[in-house]
C-alpha cells in the first residue's frame, strides 16, 4: 500500500498516464479476468421532506411544502415490480431526514416488501439511519439491527460528502457528523452486514481533507473488512446553493485523477466504481483504465442527482457496449458485487 505523502504527491503530479497505468495494475491485480460489472436496480427516493437543508442539495423540500411526498407503499410496490421487470436484483432507498416516520414505518415497509419481492434492499445512507435512531430513540446497533431483521439487506455509503467536520461543517451543517458516518458503517459491519463507501469530492475541500476521508475508509477497511466497494463523484453544482460558491465543478482529469489514487490508496478495497451518472459516459470509460472496475447502475430512476441538473441517461446495451470497446467483458452482478449466478 502506498504512504499518505505518496498519494498527496499523486495529486499534486501533472502525469496523468502514469498514475493511471499504477491504478490499472492494481485493478489488473483485484480484477485478472477482465470482467467489468454493472447492475440494474432502482433508487427510490420515497420522502424528499426533509430537515437538514444541505447546500449542496436540490432535492430536499422542508416540511410542510407543496412539492414534499412521502410514497406510499403500493407505488413503492410497483416501481419495485417494473424494477424486477426489467431484470434488476437491487432496490436503493434514499430519502430526506423525515421528523415523524419511526422505525415502525420503516419496518413496515420493509416486511411488506419481502412478503411480496424477492429483492435485495441495499437501503438508508448513514445519516437516514442516524435520523431513524434519534427519532425512534433508539441506538444505533437496535436500529440497524432492527431494520435488518425487517428485510434490510446492506447499507449504502450515500451521505458521507467529504469525511472531514470541516468540511461537513461548511456543506452539510445539521446533517450526521463524520464520527456518526463511521459509527454507522463499523456498527453494520459488526452485525454481518456489508456496506459502501462513497465520497463527494469537488466541493471546495483540500487535498488533505480528501486524504482524511481516504483513510478513515481505508481503516475501517482495514479493521472489518466490511465495505464491498468504494465510490467516488464530483459534486454537481447546478441548481444547489452550494454551486454557488463553488465556482468550477471537477473537470474529467480531476475525476481520472481522484478514481485512480482512491484505486491505488485504498488497496483493502476489491471494487471501485468509474461512475457515469454524473461524469458523463466517456469519462466513465476512460476512467476503466484508471482503476475502475465496475460502472455502477443502470438507474432507472434518480431524483436527487437530476435534481442537482446531471442528465446523462444510459441504457443497459449502451453501458455494454461502453465497456466492450474499452477491451472488457460486461458481466451484470448483484450488490455484493457477484456476477457468477447473471449473464
Ligand atoms: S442531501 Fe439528504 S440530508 Fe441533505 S438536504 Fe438533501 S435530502 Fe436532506
Amino acid at each position: 500500500m502506498i504512504s499518505r505523502a505518496e498519494a498527496i504527491e499523486m495529486f499534486a503530479s501533472d502525469d496523468l498516464i502514469g498514475i493511471g497505468m499504477e491504478a490499472d495494475a492494481v485493478r489488473r491485480r483485484h480484477h485478472p479476468d477482465g470482467i467489468v460489472s454493472y447492475i440494474i436496480d432502482r433508487n427510490i427516493n420515497y420522502t424528499n421532506f426533509c430537515t437538514e437543508y444541505c447546500s449542496f442539495c436540490a432535492f430536499y423540500r422542508p416540511m410542510g411544502h407543496k412539492e414534499g411526498y412521502v410514497l406510499p407503499q403500493e407505488t413503492i410496490f410497483d416501481k419495485i415490480q417494473e424494477t424486477i421487470d426489467l431484470g434488476g436484483t437491487g432496490i436503493l432507498f434514499q430519502g430526506g431526514l423525515h421528523p415523524d416516520l419511526k422505525i415502525e414505518w420503516y419496518e413496515d415497509l420493509l416486511r411488506n416488501i419481502k412478503k411480496r419481492f424477492n429483492i435485495w434492499c441495499h437501503c438508508f445512507s448513514a445519516p437516514e439511519i442516524t435520523n431513524i435512531a434519534q427519532v425512534s430513540g433508539l441506538s444505533l446497533h437496535d436500529t440497524i439491527a432492527r431494520l435488518r431483521d425487517a428485510g434490510l439487506d446492506s447499507i449504502p455509503g450515500g451521505g458521507a460528502e467529504i469525511l472531514d467536520d470541516a468540511v461537513r461543517y461548511r456543506i452539510s451543517r445539521l446533517k450526521c457528523g463524520t464520527q456518526e458516518w463511521i459509527d454507522v458503517h463499523r456498527t453494520a459491519h459488526a452485525l454481518g452486514m456489508r456496506t459502501t463507501a462513497t465520497m463527494m469530492f469537488g466541493c471546495g475541500e483540500t487535498i488533505e481533507q480528501r486524504m482524511n476521508h481516504f483513510d478513515i475508509v481505508r481503516q475501517i477497511q482495514e479493521d472489518t473488512g466490511g465495505f464491498t466497494a468504494f465510490i467516488p463523484w464530483a459534486f454537481q453544482r447546478e441548481l444547489t446553493s452550494l454551486g454557488r460558491f463553488v465556482k468550477e465543478e471537477a473537470t474529467a482529469v480531476e475525476y481520472l485523477k481522484t478514481l485512480a489514487v482512491s484505486r491505488i490508496y485504498l488497496d483493502n478495497i476489491v471494487n471501485i466504481q468509474s461512475s457515469w451518472v454524473t461524469p458523463g459516459l466517456k469519462t466513465c470509460q476512460l476512467g476503466l483504465r484508471f482503476g475502475g472496475n465496475d460502472v455502477g447502475s443502470i438507474m432507472i430512476e434518480e431524483n436527487v442527482v437530476s435534481a442537482a441538473g446531471t442528465h446523462h441517461k444510459a441504457t443497459e446495451e449502451e453501458l455494454r457496449r461502453l465497456i466492450r470497446d474499452a477491451g472488457f467483458t460486461p458481466k451484470q452482478r448483484d450488490t455484493l458485487y457477484r456476477t457468477y449466478f447473471l449473464n
